[in-house]
C-alpha cells in the first residue's frame, strides 16, 4: 500500500484529536458545500497540501488547521479528482488510491469503495 508511511500518523492520538477539534470548529459541516449554501455533514478532514513522507512529521503541515478542510465524501472525491487531473496534465505518474481506479479508456473513476481505512483522514 503506497500510503504505508501515513498509517501511524492517521492512527495517532495527536491526529485524531486535531481532526476532531477541527471538525467541531466547523460545526461538523462540509466547508465546500457550505460555501455553496448547502448544508452537508462533513465526514473527512482533508489535507489541502498533500502529505508526503517528507512533510508528514512537519506539524505546520500535517497538523495545521490552515492546511485542513472538512468535507463530505462527494467533495472529497472531487478534490482528489482535481489532484489527478493536475498530475495528468503535468505528465506525472498518478498514484492510485483506495477507492479509485481507471476504466478501459484510462479515465479515473471512483470504483465505489468509499471505506476510508485511515479513519476519516486522508492524505
Ligand atoms: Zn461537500
Ligand atoms: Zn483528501
Amino acid at each position: 500500500m503506497s500510503r504505508a508511511f501515513s498509517y501511524s500518523f492517521y492512527h495517532s492520538k495527536t491526529w485524531t484529536r486535531t481532526r476532531n477539534e477541527y471538525a467541531a470548529s466547523k460545526h461538523g459541516l462540509c466547508e465546500r458545500c457550505l460555501s455553496l449554501g448547502v448544508v452537508n455533514t462533513g465526514e473527512i478532514v482533508h489535507h489541502i497540501k498533500e502529505l508526503t513522507p517528507e512533510n508528514i512529521n512537519d506539524s505546520s503541515i500535517s497538523l495545521s488547521w490552515d492546511n485542513l478542510e472538512l468535507v463530505c465524501r462527494k467533495c472529497h472525491a472531487d478534490l482528489h479528482r482535481h489532484t489527478y487531473a493536475e498530475m495528468n496534465s503535468a505528465k506525472l505518474t498518478p498514484i492510485v488510491r483506495e477507492g479509485f481506479g481507471f476504466d478501459l479508456d484510462g479515465n479515473l473513476v471512483d470504483n465505489g469503495n468509499s471505506l476510508d481505512p485511515h479513519g476519516n483522514g486522508c492524505s
